[in-house]
């Protein structure tokens, strides 16, 4: 099976069919699984046998999509969640102890950022920042309680590249778990374990579903480390229903084709404002003038479906220009078929002080753009309309 290129194997992967030879996979809509006698229930319970027993622990829809993910990836085992989030969380929570400290790249996404100043400390788990452009001295902030080296690449929203190939070295040389968020990424464009990550985690509901419909989340790596995670949240309970889980499934039949009309657009629609002049800068991990050109062409398939520009004027500017958007939505998602302009500095990462805001890249002006599936010349009539008017 792992013979199939990643196109092939998001779509022929399969929960095994029941007995009425389904083409398409049912949704296994169920909290519960039956035995047949008494010691069928105990050995699975003392887990001398593998099989279902309760959705908070397994479900055939959930493994079907770990199984997917797993392929994809270069993965041996997963766990799904509920949210990106929940996986996020749960990972931290389940390879952490008290007294850990963690390793992170600076620009991370806003609710991460608050997990690590906010919510880990509770549990007297720290952290260190670093730019994730600028490894030299990195290992001058390695301490001896440091067990995680964490990054999303490219980074949201300033579209930063960090190199995973050095990070997995140093992970190595250092001893730390590599742990990297690939949601920006899918693992059609780029697969971090290829490089030497321990474990990779996913938004599912982002480029995963790509339709803006469901919530999920998943977590993939050694089976060592994913049977700690897994154990964590079959007890705590963050568990992804069978319902999204098919969802995600079934749209990871297509994510080849979305994705790489994504980055098709984006491309298109970048290129195009670089000669706009109400635009100070563009950003796609696939234009020649990105600082990390070279090493995107490395390690990603293709630029993402993100795209940033800075206006000029600062803040109200970029409200301004979100008001003037006619057919782009102004809504939290990315990675939909429908295109997204957000302004981050007055959102997302509002909650970031206006220096840690500029120590990642958000300006005042900045507008990400998620670029959807729309015919581009709709796509950049908008954007260029707003910027005009
Ligand atoms: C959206 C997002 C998350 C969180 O995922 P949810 O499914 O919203 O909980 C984590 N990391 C990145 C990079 C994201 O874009």
């Amino acid at each position: 099976m792992s013979d199939y290129h990643p196109e092939t194997l998001a779509i022929r992967t399969q929960t095994e069919r029941s007995l009425h030879q389904e083409h398409s996979a049912p949704v296994y809509l169920t909290s519960s699984f039956v035995f047949d006698t008494s010691e069928e229930m105990r050995a699975s319970f003392a887990e001398e046998k593998k099989r279902n027993i309760y959705s908070r622990y397994t479900n055939p829809n959930c493994a079907e999509l770990v199984k997917k993910i797993c392929l994809m990836e270069g993965a041996a085992q997963g766990v799904t969640f509920a949210t990106g989030m929940s996986a996020i969380f749960s990972t931290f929570a389940a390879l952490l102890d008290s007294g850990d400290h963690i390793l992170s790249a600076r620009a991370i996404f806003g609710n991460t950022h608050t997990l690590f100043t906010k919510y880990l400390p509770k549990w007297n788990i720290s952290h260190t920042y670093f730019d994730g452009t600028k490894l030299d001295d990195l290992a001058s902030k390695v301490q001896s309680n440091t067990k995680v080296i964490y990054v999303e690449s490219p980074t949201n929203p300033a579209i930063d590249v960090i190199d995973l190939q050095a990070l997995a070295d140093f992970s190595k040389k250092h001893n730390l778990i590599f742990i990297v968020d690939n949601c920006f990424a899918t693992p059609y464009l780029q697969q971090p374990i290829r490089f030497g990550a321990d474990v990779v985690i996913h938004s599912a509901t982002k480029l995963l579903d790509g339709q803006g419909r469901t919530m999920g989340g998943i977590a993939v790596g050694s089976y060592e480390l994913i049977d700690k995670i897994y154990r964590f949240a079959r007890v705590t309970g963050p568990a992804l229903s069978p319902f999204n889980a098919w969802t995600i499934s079934k749209s990871l039949e297509t994510i080849s084709v979305r994705v790489d009309r994504h980055c098709k657009n984006a491309l298109e629609l970048a290129t195009h404002l670089e000669n706009q002049p109400q635009i100070k800068k563009v950003r796609y991990p696939f234009l020649p003038s990105h600082p990390q050109y070279a090493l995107a062409q490395k390690q990603m398939k293709a630029g993402g479906s993100i795209v940033t520009i800075e206006l000029d004027g600062g803040l109200q500017k970029g409200r301004d220009f979100l008001n003037t958007i006619k057919m782009c939505s102004l809504t939290a998602n990315l990675g939909d078929t429908r295109t997204i302009v957000s302004h981050p500095a007055s959102t997302t990462h509002s909650k970031l002080s206006s220096a840690e805001r500029d120590e990642v890249g958000i300006s005042d002006g900045l507008i990400r753009i998620s670029v959807g599936l729309e015919h581009i010349e709709d796509i950049k009539n908008d954007i260029i309309q707003a910027l005009e008017n």
